[in-house]
């Protein structure tokens, strides 16, 4: 990431930090919850978090369709229903036409929940038998149907939609009645009889819902008419075109209405038409106001709106989030980029529905990419980029959802969202901007998914075809497989004639697969910079490349097109400056948290460091004990070679991640540099090959409670909190390789212990440069740790683990900073019988240390004996040289190490 896409990036995480702002000055709506969670950098968390909590609701639902369902195919439904807000009741009847798509059919099968009650199911006027047990309504058919033949049927049914179901509500907003529906991805079935499967999609609908007058109903298609029954209204809406059972909605509130118009041709407008609450309209103005922009948009991008015989609308409800219904979102706020994201999905979900919810990724990461087109061709490309980098996911999983019962898989913004949206990104990178476009064009006027639904192989097929490449490769490796690539690589040129040889080696360091993409190869020269492209699909691979100048300076994948990480080669390090601590914990954001650990030089103890910050300290300024910075942002490569250690003080949340990404901390672990890492969500920082490097799994995305950090290390001392422990990694303490140690665990919240410090100590132990590189791992934000328990352990760490300080001239570790003598209070005092005496001592030396009373006999000796240099304690129990229990009264004690001398009294009271 260069640095100018760098303050973009920065720029544009507080622009979206700014519609949560937004959302939270709206009080009355329970949003909440948008303010808890952490991190808030991409809104996309939280809606795809939104959407998986609600699918929580119903994941119990029967996830794909009955055998008898597969035998039908649905032609229509007309939804013809009374809703009372005050009852809380859905009332009226559905009816449903269908084709038999088998051989033959006598009874067939809808989906509806078992709270509501069916009180007739007719044919032709006249009743037909049923039965409803398990959420199924299996109706019996007046006769025997063959392929190819149609049969109509209405179900009489009311109830009251379950709340716990999250697909219905009947809310009230400023007083007056919010009723409100969002039923992907299998709620329809408890509002309404239906087959409740995305891959049928009804060929029109029509929808006639009728309420008490002071309400307005916003639904799918056009309003063919408003009917005034008295105290009542009907508002008949059709949907003409072809909709998923999903898609059908209802949204209905004392709304206020306008419009804006879509010109589409010199002499066709469409009508744009929004539904907000009154008190919203000042507000959403301004971004409604790009809506019709937007659409021109993804009109000349993909082909052209979908509904245009229709309308497109939005409709506010309370949701914390946005949906994309069928020519009419339903919307909880107004951010640009959410209005963005639903407007596109009317192409890609809508008008193309993924078949089924294995494939979600063909909604919500063509939506997701649809954002970053927005901004591209609205702001510019950098803004594209920017986008796209802050949607990076470098995290496991197949972006196929391999069991689309699974809630939290199928709505995971990192895969289905976030990575989804990086294929299609990587996709234009490998067959090429103009064949790229015309792909998304072909595939939306493709008579075979157009109105209907595709799979990842149906849309890799259009790939194919329109750029005459195999892209099974592609497809296979982007959404079958986990991870990304890991491109570690080494350089060197020879001039030959004027021309310059270059021979490059790419090695691809990640275990789980070997990706094969197109790598951009840049060449700075003096005039300039040459792009060369390789296909990499090896393990280790050689290129050589022939350029007229000579480089200067060589970049893989420098736009980043590729989801990918790259090891900067560090050569010649020299490890000669000791300690680099690196602060990602911005001080303007934790305050007096963040100072206080700092003052107490928790992270680095009584050893020399020096500082670099990945921020800029512009509030407090810094505590009086730390150096002043090196730099900000990330460590260079030529910065990292000069320190034998990093310290690296993490934290993620509005945090240092990008700058840790951007620093070659393989590289500089694989030149033999240490590395201590003590930050939150391990699991973003601890990627693959970091993972492998240390040997362990994690076993927990993140959590959100730990109790304690108890020491499982000899040396190392038990932890105390000293604040909330969020988002920490926890992983599975039974290591993969025995050059991995445990150091502490987490034993109070696990009913197995959980892993929370690890160490990777190379096979022979000893010292950093000569054995390799040594790299440890401690979970949780560090500040929020007991400073003196940390501090102790820290200085352990780098003393015994990592041999620091390091003396570069010799190559071998120095002694340990020299000690003061001390003969501390004895404690407890007074005491009886036994008390404990501490002292330190600078050096090894013969040490004595005895008691005498009052008139200078001597009592007793404790010590008379050789000792290393450090801290030691040692206990009185009260008695004389001959065991014998002494009196109660004033002793003396007396050490005499070397030439150091000191005397100190005690009281024995019996
Ligand atoms: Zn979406």
């Amino acid at each position: 990431m260069s640095a100018k896409g760098k303050s973009l990036f920065f720029r544009k995480k507080i622009f979206r930090d700014c519609f949560i702002a937004i959302v939270l000055s709206v009080a009355a709506i329970p949003f909440s919850s948008f303010a808890q969670k952490e991190p808030p950098q991409d809104f996309r968390r939280e809606l795809s978090k939104a959407k998986a909590e609600r699918f929580a609701l119903m994941y119990l639902a029967e996830a794909s369709q009955t055998q008898n369902q597969t035998l039908y195919d649905v032609i229509y439904y007309d939804l013809d229903l009374d809703i009372d807000p005050t009852a809380e009741t859905v009332s009226g009847s559905v009816t449903m036409t269908a084709e038999v798509v088998s051989d033959s059919l006598a009874e067939a099968e809808l989906n509806l929940l078992n709270n509501m009650t069916v009180s007739q199911v007719t044919w032709a006027g006249g009743p037909l038998g049923y039965a409803h047990s398990n959420d199924i309504l299996t109706v019996t058919l007046p006769m025997t149907y063959y392929l190819g033949e149609t049969f109509t049927i209405v179900i009489y049914y009311s109830g009251t939609p379950s709340i716990s179901y999250g697909a219905f509500g009947f809310d009230t907003y400023g007083g007056d009645p919010m009723i409100w529906s969002l039923s992907e991805p299998y709620g329809s079935r408890s509002w309404w009889p239906c087959k409740d499967i995305p891959s049928d999609k009804a060929d029109s609908v029509d929808i006639r819902i009728t309420v008490p007058d002071t309400l307005i109903v916003a639904s799918n298609g056009t309003l063919r008419s408003e009917t005034d029954n008295g105290s009542t209204k009907t508002y008949w809406w059709h949907e003409e075109y072809p909709i998923t059972t999903y898609l059908v909605s209802v949204a209905i509130h004392p709304y206020t209405v306008f419009s804006h118009w879509y010109h589409y041709s010199l002499t066709d407008s469409m009508e744009v038409r929004y539904y907000v609450f009154p008190d919203h309209y000042d507000a959403v103005q301004e971004n409604y106001g790009k809506t019709v922009g937007m659409m021109e948009l993804f009109s000349d991008l993909f082909g052209e709106y979908p509904f245009i015989n229709e309308k497109y609308g939005h409709a506010e409800f309370i949701w914390g989030g946005g949906m994309e219904h069928q020519t009419i979102t339903s919307l909880g706020w107004w951010g640009e980029y959410l209005i963005a994201h639903e407007l596109a999905h009317q192409w890609w979900g809508d008008m193309v529905t993924c078949n089924s919810f294995h494939h979600i990724w063909m909604n919500e990461g063509f939506a997701t990419y649809s954002e970053a087109l927005y901004s591209e061709f609205t702001y510019s490309m950098a803004r594209y980029h920017s986008d796209m980098a802050a949607a990076k996911y470098l995290g496991g999983g197949t972006i196929y959802v391999p069991d689309p019962s699974d809630w939290a898989r199928v709505f995971h913004s990192g895969l289905s969202y976030n990575k989804g949206s990086w294929v299609l990104h990587m996709l234009r990178h490998v067959v090429g901007d103009s064949t790229f476009f015309q792909i998304l064009k072909t595939y939306y006027a493709d008579a075979r998914y157009q109105y209907g639904t595709a799979t990842t192989e149906q849309f890799r097929d259009v790939c194919e075809d329109e750029s005459g490449m195999d892209l099974d490769f592609f497809f296979h490796q982007w959404i079958y497989e986990e991870y990304y690539p890991t491109y570690k690589y080494n350089w060197s040129y020879l001039e030959n004639g004027g021309q310059y040889e270059v021979s490059l080696d790419i090695e691809q360091l990640q275990s789980n697969y070997i990706f094969k993409m197109p790598i951009d190869i840049t060449f700075e020269a003096a005039f300039g910079e040459t792009t060369l492209v390789v296909w990499d699909s090896l393990a280790t691979q050689s290129f050589n490349l022939v350029i007229g100048e000579e480089p200067l300076a060589i970049f893989i994948d420098k736009d980043e097109w590729i989801l990918r990480d790259v090891v900067e080669p560090i050569t010649n390090p020299t490890f000669a400056r000791g300690i680099l601590l690196v602060n990602g914990v911005d001080f303007n954001t934790y305050g007096s948290s963040i100072w206080t650990a700092y003052e107490d030089s928790a992270f680095w103890g009584s050893y020399d460091i020096s500082f670099w910050d990945c921020f800029d300290e512009t509030g407090l300024g810094y505590p009086s004990n730390l150096p002043p910075p090196l730099g900000h942002g990330s460590v260079p490569p030529d910065t990292i070679k000069q320190f034998s250690t990093v310290i690296w003080v993490g934290n993620n949340y509005l945090g240092d991640l990008s700058e840790w990404y951007d620093t070659p901390i393989m590289a500089y672990l694989q030149a033999g540099g240490n590395v201590l890492l003590m930050g939150r969500d391990g699991q973003s920082f601890v990627l693959e090959p970091l993972r492998t490097y240390l040997g362990i799994t994690w076993r927990e995305e993140s959590v959100n409670t730990i109790n304690d950090c108890i020491s499982a290390y000899p040396g190392l001392v038990d932890i105390g909190l000293i604040g909330t422990q969020s988002y920490c990694a926890v992983f599975d303490t039974s290591l993969a390789t025995m050059e991995s140690a445990l150091l502490f665990s987490e034993t109070t919240t696990f009913s197995t212990h959980r892993g929370l410090g690890v160490w990777r100590k190379p096979a022979d132990g000893g010292t950093h440069r000569l054995d390799g590189a040594q790299f440890v791992f401690i979970s949780g934000r560090p500040y929020r740790y007991d400073h003196d328990a940390l501090r102790s352990n820290v200085e352990f760490i780098l003393g015994d683990f990592f041999g620091e300080p390091y003396d570069p001239l010799t190559g071998a570790a120095k002694k340990l900073p020299k000690l003061a003598f001390h003969l501390e209070q004895n404690y407890p005092n007074p005491f009886n019988p036994v008390t404990n005496i501490c002292f330190t001592i600078p050096e090894k030396s013969h040490v004595s240390l005895k008691v005498f009373d009052v008139t200078g006999r001597l009592i007793d000796t404790i010590v008379a004996k050789e000792m290393k240099a450090g801290t030691h304690t040692v206990t009185w129990d009260g008695t004389d040289r001959r065991e014998q229990t002494v009196a109660s009264g004033v002793y003396f004690y007396k050490i005499v190490a070397g030439s150091h001398i000191d005397t100190k009294k005690m009281v024995l009271i019996r």
